[in-house]
């Protein structure tokens, strides 16, 4: 009997997801609301859509995007076939002609005999048959009501105010110092980074006069923001000491020597692995490099490596270490997997490799084969597995970065820092390559 599975928008991951469970045999049915109604960062009728940026960032294996494109080519994506097809000279990048791109991928999919496209908003969800869910960031409003419905109401987030992520390896701790405010509690969580009133001043000037990004969305103009999660330039705008009685406040932070701060930014871990640690308190909407630039002014940060920066735009995720397993399968309805943004990935090329692993074990549990744990060693297997184990409370997206995957053996990790990216992509691919044969 052939077997039938509903994919949920045809973005970068629905037609992955749809393309991989073809080429197994199982008849897909995807849904696709943009030829009725697009929404305001959509300009085309034909699907996989680069709605910004046309690059799919580096193709270099050392960086671990560039790594995860290589797992995907193992895994024969589609996405990847599309964007190297339909390449633009980018230097290391993997950038493309954004027309032919999706062009290529929609033509794919549309002469797919086992592919049947539906245009059609899907606002009601039948919970007993297999459906992928790949609606993306911008996930119709009547179907987020359904997937709060499936998923809980808490579990569902609307609006995304992300401060930037840096390596604790890059913080300079001669200057940052470990301490929680009022000596609170029994560990020293935040990393603490001090500043005179010289380095304020300065820190302060650069914030409010730096370069803002374009709002991607009308809607997000509208937006007031929230009191709790106002972007730190917007803060700073405010008045020159707003920042010193919010995020910098330096009370109850004074150096070991007894001596004051003028202001203080705070660091707390991010993951497990307590390697990452995000600013807290700014959330941000400034351009990327502007991040950069500005937020290496702070004392202890002068080297910091970002692999996150702040964003402020509408986007829909979902609370993933409460809602799916390591197969990105529902744990509480078993038919029902999440692909691309909407499971808590971020970015282009992460969205359509969820797709490849969410399609690859939706066949799997069809078929009644046992279904796939991607190892913690390769990059989508690390990123899938710090979207389900990281800590629900603070949940936010996440890119493809080497601090997810899993550490390197002790002789390898200390290697030149080259070397080690080589490592961790080398046991990447040499990983995915072992589980082929399983999926
Ligand atoms: C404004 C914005 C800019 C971004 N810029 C970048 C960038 O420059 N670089 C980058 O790497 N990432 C970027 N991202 C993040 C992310 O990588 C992309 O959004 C990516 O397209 C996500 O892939 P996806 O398959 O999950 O979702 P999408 O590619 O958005 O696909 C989801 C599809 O589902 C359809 N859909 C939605 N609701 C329904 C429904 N009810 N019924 C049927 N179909 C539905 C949509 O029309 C859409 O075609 C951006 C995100 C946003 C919101």
């Amino acid at each position: 009997m052939k077997r039938i599975v509903n994919i949920i928008g045809a973005g970068l991951a629905g037609c992955e997801a749809a393309y991989q469970l073809s080429k197994k045999g199982i008849l897909v049915n995807l849904y696709e609301v943009k030829r009725l109604r697009r929404n305001s960062v959509q300009n085309l009728d034909s699907f996989a859509e680069l709605v910004c940026s046309n690059s799919l960032r580096s193709d270099d294996i050392k960086n671990a995007v560039g790594t995860l494109k290589e797992e995907m080519r193992n895994l024969d994506s589609l996405i990847i076939r599309a964007a190297e097809a339909n390449k633009l000279p980018a230097g290391g990048s993997l950038a493309v002609d954004r027309d032919n791109f999706s062009n290529f991928i929609t033509k794919q999919i549309e002469e797919d005999p086992n592919i049947t496209i539906i245009n059609e908003e899907v606002t009601k969800i039948d919970t007993s048959l297999p459906t992928i869910i790949a609606s993306g960031p911008l996930t119709t409003s009547s179907l987020q009501d359904e997937i709060q419905k499936i998923i809980g109401k808490d579990y569902f987030y609307f609006y995304d105010a992300v401060a930037p992520i840096v390596k604790k390896e890059s913080i300079n701790m001669k200057i940052a110092f470990k301490k929680n405010r009022y000596e609170k509690g029994e560990t020293q969580d935040y990393i603490n980074c001090p500043m005179n009133e010289e380095q304020y001043n300065l820190f302060y000037q650069e914030l409010i006069n730096a370069q803002v990004a374009e709002s991607h969305l009308e809607n997000d103009k509208k937006l007031k923001y929230f009191e709790g999660c106002m972007p730190i330039e917007a803060m700073a705008k405010r008045g020159y000491k707003t920042m010193l009685f919010g995020p910098l406040k330096p009370a109850g932070l004074r150096n070991f020597d007894g001596t004051n701060n003028f202001g203080v930014v705070q660091l707390r871990q991010d993951n497990a692995k307590d390697d990452l640690y995000n600013l807290v308190g700014f959330q941000t909407n400034l351009k990327w490099p502007e991040q950069k630039r500005v937020f290496q002014l702070i004392p202890g940060l002068e080297k910091a490596e970002f692999v996150r920066y702040g964003v402020m735009h509408l986007n829909n995720f979902i609370n993933a270490p409460k809602i799916i397993n390591h197969h990105l399968q529902m744990k509480i309805c078993e038919n029902i997997f999440f692909a691309g943004q909407i499971t808590g990935v971020e970015g282009y090329v992460e969205s359509a490799a969820t797709g490849i692993i969410a399609a690859r074990n939706m066949t799997n549990f069809l078929t009644d084969r046992p279904m796939v744990k991607m190892p913690n060693t390769t990059v989508i297997g690390g990123l899938i597995n710090y979207i389900i184990t990281t800590s629900s409370q603070n949940f936010q997206p996440m890119k493809a970065n080497w601090s997810v995957v899993a550490s390197l053996p002790l002789n390898l990790a200390k290697s030149r820092k080259e070397d080690k990216k080589q490592s961790y992509s080398q046991r990447a691919i040499q990983d995915i390559k072992k589980i082929l044969n399983n999926f």
